[in-house]
């Protein structure tokens, strides 16, 4: 599914962000700042194409060029195929790696094979894929003339959400892991690499590990006393993605009410 906007849009003049798992939740609430910001955007989503939709347009209200392209980050040819597609939208300078999944609730020693791959694949073999992607187009050792690549990990790499889903944990931690070094790989190229893991923050993803009531209970764990908001996380995106952040490379930025 592909939605394009303006006919003046000049890619030479202008480039875009490609933010992944766009439709909901932290993803959206990234396309829509950026938009706001001057951004053109792609979203891509696996399966909310009206909500990627309704992205698209408030983009297109804020007088951006925007695209929706329906992509399974852990699928190699969707990547491949999302990526092809976005290059309509002209030069990619920034990724925003943010598709990313939780499985219910359970201990390691219940886990199976099938659960941990599944949450690799999409979590660690997505962002991967979709760096890769990025790289290939922003390199200036690949001809390109740079960017910046976001991934969204999650506090959950330093705490470990035991009881929780380790498997998740351990996911954003080769997050943090893969930041860090390709960030080094690719600072003589042009294009910055960091993170921001996120704390506990209202979107729909708690609902995946069975637990609706999840955010009120953590509450008063949290320093600040309160969740927090996908806006929050986008700001910390945004900014990463900006010029702003020109000598910000390799960095893991907690946005998570000091928890
Ligand atoms: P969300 O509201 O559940 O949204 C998840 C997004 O990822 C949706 O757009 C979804 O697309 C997309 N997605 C899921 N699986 C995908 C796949 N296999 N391929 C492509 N897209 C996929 O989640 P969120 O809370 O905004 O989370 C966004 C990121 O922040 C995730 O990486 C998450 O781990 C991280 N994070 C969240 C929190 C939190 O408290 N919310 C805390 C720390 C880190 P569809 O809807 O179209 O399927």
């Amino acid at each position: 599914m592909v939605t394009l906007g303006d006919d003046d849009f000049d890619p030479l003049l202008t480039g875009f962000a490609l933010i992944t798992g766009g439709s909901r939740g932290i993803g959206a609430a990234t396309a829509r700042l950026l938009a706001r910001q001057g951004w053109n955007v792609c979203v891509s989503y696996r399966v909310a194409q009206q909500a990627a939709d309704e992205v698209v347009a408030a983009c297109r209200a804020a007088g951006r060029q925007a695209l929706a392209v329906r992509a399974d980050v852990s699928c190699e040819a969707d990547v491949t195929e999302l990526f092809g597609q976005a290059d309509e939208l002209g030069t990619l300078r920034a990724l925003v790696n943010n598709a990313g999944m939780v499985a219910p609730t359970a201990r390691v020693d219940e886990m199976d094979a099938r659960r941990v791959e599944q949450m690799m694949a999409v979590n660690v073999v997505g962002p991967f894929l979709c760096a890769r992607e990025a790289v290939r187009r922003m390199s200036t050792r690949h001809g390109g003339s740079g960017g910046a690549i976001v991934n969204v990990s999650s506090a959950a790499a330093r705490l470990g959400s035991a009881g929780e889903y380790v498997d998740y944990a351990a996911s954003k931690g080769a997050v943090d892991t893969m930041t860090i070094g390709l960030a080094q790989e690719v600072a003589a190229e042009g294009i910055r690499v960091n993170a921001v893991r996120p704390g506990f923050i209202e979107t729909d993803i708690h609902a995946s590990a069975v637990q609706p009531d999840r955010l009120e209970r953590v509450r008063p764990s949290i320093p600040m006393q309160r969740t927090g908001r996908p806006d929050e996380i986008a700001e910390a995106i945004a900014w990463l993605c900006s010029d702003a952040a020109s000598y910000v490379t390799g960095a893991l930025v907690d946005a998570c009410g000091a928890r």
